[in-house]
This record gives structure tokens, C-alpha cells and sequence, in this order.
């Protein structure tokens, strides 16, 4: 089968065994390129088949998303139902350290499979993880009805945390560097800023959805005294905090991956968030591809100014 494998700091698209073993095989519909795969080949890694973000159909006809990771289930993160804090939590990783789902199939472990509503459709189902990480952080932000909100970056992240919002009630304003950015902000229902633009230190919660040091500081200008600021993803490189923070006491609170336990599933959520959302998929995915283009798909994901938001591929 076709698959598309990290090779020298870019991808190929070449024939690999089709899979087998214990779980569930998926005829993958949907993938979705990630500002984190593009980081992951400037490491260096090779023959990896990537994607994280996916899903796809059983055998039985039936649309899945996928949590692509799982958890040791007994260090100390796990026992206190954090497994997405699992010290092994990308050890067995789809598209990181295992088959990813930029290929034709993949078999999982039937606990990584999330039942989607029948509104969801098959070329939009990878659009779920990344929507996982958003509810996950309006968790850990805290985010009640009646707060306002403000979101500073106009990605992927950025507009699905917006949508996010929105699908609760909430007002959000959207700080962006690109007019293309801000357009799908206002599409989705936000209210749209350039990135320059001072913002109001008026937010209850202010989601930085790029980890910057100028992402950063405008998180915390927008926040309003007390407020949170919620830090997405990773700091790629370290970030100074300035006594702005201690003025305001602000709540800094980090926001990693999905979880889940007896009383929640950011994943659930998530699916149920973009089948409340018929039109997200056509204001977030800017660029759709075969797998057999991925070497364009990629170089397009890489290319903000290309205006790509989010990149999707349907093998
Ligand atoms: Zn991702
Ligand atoms: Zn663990």
C-alpha cells in the first residue's frame, strides 16, 4: 500500500507492507498535516510513516476517529488518571514512533477508536484530534459561560480554539498575522484583529496558540487582571516573562495533548464539536490533497503565506 514516510527533512510517498497484527484496520479517509510534523522533520527523523491527526472506516463501514496515542497505565501520571502526562505518552505514538495515518491503512488498538456523530463526514474526521487539544484546553482555562475570551494566533490552533468558543456561546476576539487568518476568524464567528493591533487587557482567558515570545507578551496584555492565559503546544524555543505577569496575577496554565477519564473525553467532545459545526471544516481547511500528492501538501503546509491554514490529505 501507499504511505508517505519522513525522508531527509521532507516526505516520500512510497509501498510499504500492508499492516497486520492485533486491533482494528482502518481504510484511512482523512489526514491532516501538523505544525508539529513539520518540526518533527527538522529533527531529522526518516521512515517514519507520519500523521496523527486521522481517521478513517473499519471493515464494517463504520467512521472512526483515532486518539493516536495510549499510556503505560501504571507510572505515577497514570495513576492519577493524567495518562496524557504518561512519561511513555509518545512512546507508541502514531505517526511519531508508530504507523502513522498518511497511508491507504493502519491497524490501531481498538481502545484509541472514537465514535464520531453521523454528521461528521469522512473527509473532515482528522480535524478531531486537533479540536481534542482545543477542548483540552478550554478544560484547563476553565472557561465558563459569560467570560470573554481572545485568542492570539490565527493557525489551526488558533481558529479551532475560536470555533471552540463560539460552539459554547462565548464572544472571542482573534489576534492574527495574516489576512487570510483573519477572514476565516470571522467566518467561524470571532471578531478579527492584525496581530499588532494593542489589544484591551479586558479577557478573562486568553489563549496563546503560538508560544512565542511575541505571542507570549500579547497573551498577557490582552488578559484582564486575575485572568488566565492558556499556553498551547510547545515552546519551541524558551520564553522571558516580564513583571506584567506579577502586576496582573496572572494564571500561566500549559495545555498538552488530550485526556481523558471516568467523568470525561476531550476527544468525545471534540467529535461532537465538529459535528455541531457543519462549515469548520471549509473555514480551517484551506488545502485538500491526494496521497500521492503529499510532497506538495507538505511544502504548502510549510508556507503560511501560501495561505494555508490547515492542510488535509484523503488517501
Ligand atoms: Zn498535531
Ligand atoms: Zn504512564
Amino acid at each position: 500500500m501507499r504511505a508517505v514516510i519522513a525522508k531527509n527533512k521532507s516526505v516520500e510517498v512510497v509501498d510499504i507492507p500492508i499492516p497486520t497484527g492485533p486491533g482494528t484496520r482502518l481504510r484511512v479517509t482523512n489526514a491532516g498535516i501538523c505544525g508539529s510534523d513539520l518540526h518533527i522533520l527538522e529533527w531529522g527523523i526518516n521512515d517514519i510513516v507520519l500523521g496523527h491527526e486521522f481517521g478513517g472506516v473499519d471493515d464494517a463501514g463504520t467512521l472512526w476517529a483515532v486518539r493516536p496515542k495510549s499510556s503505560c497505565g501504571t507510572c505515577d501520571a497514570c495513576e492519577r488518571d493524567l495518562e496524557h502526562l504518561c512519561r511513555d505518552a509518545t512512546k507508541d505514538m502514531n505517526g511519531i514512533s508508530a504507523q502513522g495515518g498518511l497511508a491507504e491503512e493502519i491497524i490501531v488498538p481498538s481502545d484509541r477508536l472514537i465514535p464520531v456523530p453521523s454528521t461528521v463526514r469522512a473527509s473532515e474526521v482528522g480535524l478531531v484530534e486537533p479540536l481534542a487539544v482545543v477542548v483540552h484546553g478550554l478544560r484547563r482555562g476553565q472557561v465558563e459561560a459569560g467570560m470573554k475570551a481572545a485568542v492570539v494566533g490565527g493557525g489551526s490552533i488558533g481558529l479551532l480554539t475560536a470555533a471552540a468558543l463560539r460552539h459554547r456561546g462565548i464572544d472571542v476576539d482573534v489576534y492574527a498575522r495574516h489576512e487570510h487568518q483573519r477572514l476565516a476568524a470571522e467566518r467561524i464567528g470571532a471578531t478579527a484583529h492584525a496581530s499588532d493591533e494593542r489589544p484591551l487587557a479586558v479577557n478573562d482567558v486568553v489563549f496563546d496558540a503560538v508560544c512565542t515570545q511575541d505571542s507570549f507578551e500579547a497573551s498577557i496584555s490582552a488578559c484582564r487582571p486575575s485572568g488566565t492565559v492558556v499556553e498551547f503546544g510547545m515552546f519551541w524555543s524558551p520564553v522571558a516573562m516580564s513583571n506584567e505577569v506579577m502586576f496582573k496575577e496572572i494564571t500561566i496554565v500549559p495545555s498538552l495533548y488530550y485526556s481523558h477519564d471516568h467523568s470525561h473525553d476531550d476527544f468525545v467532545d471534540a467529535a461532537h464539536v465538529l459535528g455541531d459545526s457543519p462549515d469548520l471544516a471549509d473555514s480551517v481547511v484551506t488545502h485538500r490533497f491526494t496521497l500521492e500528492e503529499a510532497v506538495d501538501a507538505f511544502r504548502v503546509a510549510a508556507d503560511r503565506k501560501a495561505g494555508s491554514i490547515k492542510v488535509h490529505i484523503n488517501p
